[in-house]
């Protein structure tokens, strides 16, 4: 087979330099919070970040630590049978961070934490809480996994005041037990969206899809048809990029074009909204999408 080596010109992206931008990185400096958008060094940060309206400005917020119990097969975060524990204080300094930054719309994500008996769910709804009530105005989107497939912790999230609940399936079924930890399957994950969705009228629950590592077309739309089923709402593609060479390769570098045919097909399954290109992440300008799709 074919090995692919050259990234296709779409994938180079410039360095973001935007007066915005550079104001929210210096702010960010004093208040201690760890944004997946500068340690993954995300290419959208200035689109996210950097936006003329303060309202609509996105980051993400990594919780409960940089070690995660499970060991996807795409994923570079470090893995470990038991990370440390909980910092306590970890919710107050959250929502106090958030208020002193003024952002619009955070995405709160973290590790897995099997370790943990409620898999650090009441942590992930304590922030949640604190946040609200400190900055009532901040639209708040919560990543989370599986939970094991409790679902029990997934309503206490689902329940704790957010505007957004968000679970990734990553992929279509047949390559699920390939791609992500052998606990996590297609299945389980559709019981999460479909659990948080019942569990609070009015909430918005979203997933994402990475394309390009070997998903076939009537796969992919089996599986967008089994989102709906649970009426997910949302759903964001994003071209899988391999993190190192221990990472699973990529079998495909998936066109600009062939990702806005699968919006298209997206919103006409009904999807509400749909965020699809070769550097999206489920992230990605999530407030300018949630305020003109959902608030509007
Ligand atoms: Fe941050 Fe997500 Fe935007 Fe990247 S896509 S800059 S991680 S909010
Ligand atoms: Fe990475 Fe999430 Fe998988 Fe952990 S559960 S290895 S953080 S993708």
């Amino acid at each position: 087979k074919k090995q692919i080596t050259r990234l296709p010109a779409w994938l180079k992206t410039p360095i973001p330099n935007n007066d915005n931008y550079k104001k929210i990185k210096k702010d960010l400096r004093g208040l201690n919070l760890h944004t997946v958008c500068e340690e993954a060094r995300c290419p959208n940060i200035s689109d996210c970040w950097g936006g003329s309206d303060k309202a609509a400005a996105t980051a993400t917020i990594m919780l409960m630590g940089d070690t995660c119990t499970r060991g996807c097969r795409f994923c570079s975060v470090k893995t470990a049978k038991a990370p440390p524990p909980l910092d306590p204080h970890e919710p107050e300094h959250t929502a106090e961070a958030l208020k002193r930054w003024g952002l619009g719309y955070v995405v709160l994500t973290s590790v897995d934490r099997d370790d943990l008996a409620d898999g650090g769910a009441r942590h992930f709804a304590e922030t949640i809480m604190k946040i609200k009530q400190k900055s009532p105005s901040t639209l708040v989107e919560a990543l989370t996994g599986d939970y094991a497939g409790d679902t029990d912790m997934v309503r206490l999230v689902a329940q704790s005041g957010l505007d957004v609940y968000a679970h990734n399936v990553e992929t279509v079924e047949s390559l699920t037990p390939s791609v992500r930890d052998r606990r996590a399957t297609f299945r389980q994950s559709l019981d999460v969206l479909r659990t948080a969705k019942l569990a609070q009228p009015g909430l918005i629950t979203k997933t994402s899809i990475m394309l390009g590592l070997g998903e076939k077309e009537d796969e992919l739309v089996d599986a967008l048809r089994e989102l709906r089923n649970v009426d997910v709402d949302v759903v964001t593609f994003g071209q899988y990029m391999r993190p190192t060479k221990r990472h699973m390769k990529v079998e495909e570098y998936v066109t600009p074009a062939v990702f806005d045919m699968w919006r298209r097909r997206a919103l006409e399954m009904g999807f509400l909204y749909c965020a699809s290109g070769p550097l999206v992440r489920s992230s990605y300008k999530a407030g300018e999408a949630f305020i003109e799709n959902v608030l509007r």
